[in-house]
């Protein structure tokens, strides 16, 4: 259901990475978090391997690689935390007109301008997401990674997932093609689809976690039936191979893309979508962010 409060409406969609000097944390109001998730950006140069023409992050203008002060990132945390009183809500002004329950603190997300994955300190974040956690016993809130799949076989990744699993965590991994040639048109990178199925197998055999599939339409063009069917085959193999897929999670633009030729789907093609993935891959599937 859309939110009634248009306060809150406003800082659903409204996701700027910026906030009060910070280089890496930012807090938003998440649907999908349902309540306050602080996000940290590893990829200051904005870097991906992915090339979605329905990316809202402005690539025109190139930034240099830049290390990643991992210190910095936890004394950000910090004081986001600090803003938390004892019931978890975020006491941050710039969520004060919020009433308490839409507040609350769920989750640190490590996602941001780019594919987090790729960035040489992504292990050591994760370690210290995870100590950061257990210094706060009092919090109630997840570690979330949300990624695009296709580095989840490098073993650096494989260690960072495996710090944020052991404390409470979550891995959101990208799924929004069934064949390579939609998927060369929605996502456009030189790893194959093949391979990006191959690691939520591997990944899905040691840990539960949750795909999220984006749909869109393309120059006009909706996913055709075929392309829903491969896409469908493709949650069945991961499942039959033995993989726990917690939820699939669906949703379409809910911010201005960079390519206009990119439109949102409605409702209906992706309440249908979510019901096929229940009868026909056996999995749960959710509806994320669309109006009636
Ligand atoms: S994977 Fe995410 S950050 Fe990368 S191009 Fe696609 S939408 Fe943008």
């Amino acid at each position: 259901m859309p939110p009634k409060d248009p306060g809150l409406r406003r800082e659903q969609s409204n996701h700027p990475r910026e906030f009060a000097g910070n280089v890496y944390a930012y807090p938003v109001v998440s649907r999908r978090s349902g309540g306050v998730s602080i996000g940290v950006n590893l990829n200051l140069d904005k870097a991906c391997n992915f090339d979605c023409p329905y990316c809202q992050v402005d690539r025109t203008l190139p930034k240099p690689r830049q290390a990643i002060v991992v210190p910095a990132i936890r004394a950000e945390l910090e004081a986001m935390l600090a803003a938390c009183d004892a019931n978890g809500v975020c006491r941050l002004a710039k969520f004060a007109a919020l009433p308490d329950a839409d507040k609350r603190l769920k989750d640190i997300a490590v996602s941001g301008d780019g594919e987090p994955t790729m960035v040489p300190e992504f292990a050591a974040v994760c370690a210290m997401l995870a100590e950061l956690q257990g210094s706060r016993p009092d919090l109630d809130f997840k570690l979330v990674l949300i990624t695009n799949s296709t580095l989840l076989d490098r073993p650096t990744v494989r260690e960072g997932i495996a710090s944020l699993l052991s404390r409470k965590g979550e891995v959101w991994a990208k799924l929004d093609a069934g064949t390579e040639a939609w998927y060369q048109r929605v996502n456009i990178s030189r790893i194959g689809l093949d391979r990006i199925e191959a690691n939520l197998i591997a990944l899905g055999r040691e840990h539960p976690f949750k795909i999220q599939s984006l749909f869109c339409g393309l120059d006009g063009e909706t996913p055709p039936r075929d392309e829903l069917d491969a896409y469908l085959a493709r949650l069945g193999n991961i499942r039959a191979a033995g993989s726990d897929i917690a939820e699939v999670q669906l949703h379409t633009l809910a911010r201005k893309p960079a390519q206009a030729a990119c439109t949102p789907v409605d409702a209906a093609f992706l309440r249908d979508l979510a019901d096929r993935i229940q009868a026909e891959a056996g999995l749960s599937a959710r509806v994320y962010g669309v109006e009636d």
